[in-house]
């Protein structure tokens, strides 16, 4: 099967902050064995323009503080000599990218290989819809957590926590 990214830098992989889902996050820390603070981080928000069923809110001393779930990014923490070492088990976004969740090219992608044809030739991907259907499990994982009014200290353990048991009853 042709692999476009073969073609490319991996700058997608060294441009971009990498958001992820709790249940890449969970899939990622099994089979690398890693731990969370090592590979993920909570990103501040500021004006970066994510899905906001996604933003994290975290409180402070009564103030409200956003963030998103991030690999650690710029670049990617599991890019090596410009190849994804969790090709397999990727983030979601990675193996959509550079489409977007709804399957069309993102506009102003920075992908040099941003063309249907390319893309058609790597073949079907057997996991994308699982991993889309933890996207939607994630969202109500996030409200939850909103609802809470946590502290950012909790809120890795909070999100952990409640895919694990969300992946227990899959
Ligand atoms: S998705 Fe595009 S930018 Fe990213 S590695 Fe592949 S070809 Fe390069
Ligand atoms: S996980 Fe792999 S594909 Fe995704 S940004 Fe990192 S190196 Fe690139």
């Amino acid at each position: 099967m042709f692999n476009p990214c073969i073609l490319c830098n991996a700058s997608c992989c060294k441009d971009y902050l990498i958001s992820v889902t709790s249940f890449d996050i969970q899939r990622i820390i099994k089979k690398t064995r890693r731990m969370f603070e090592e590979i993920a981080t909570l990103e501040s928000l500021n004006l970066l323009n994510f899905d906001n069923d996604t933003i994290l809110e975290c409180y402070e001393r009564n103030l409200r503080y956003d963030y998103i779930l991030a690999l650690k990014s710029h670049p990617c923490i599991f890019l090596e000599k410009n190849k994804c070492k969790i090709h397999k088990f990727a983030p979601l976004v990675c193996k959509l990218y550079p489409h977007n969740f709804a399957g069309k090219i993102a506009k102003r992608t920075r992908c040099p290989c941003a063309s249907e044809f390319f893309f058609k030739l790597k073949g079907p991907d057997s996991d994308l819809e699982k991993y889309k259907k933890q996207v939607l499990e994630y969202k109500k994982i996030v409200a939850k957590w909103n609802k809470k009014k946590g502290e950012k200290e909790e809120c890795v353990n909070f999100l952990l926590n409640r895919t694990n048991a969300k992946l227990q009853s899959f």
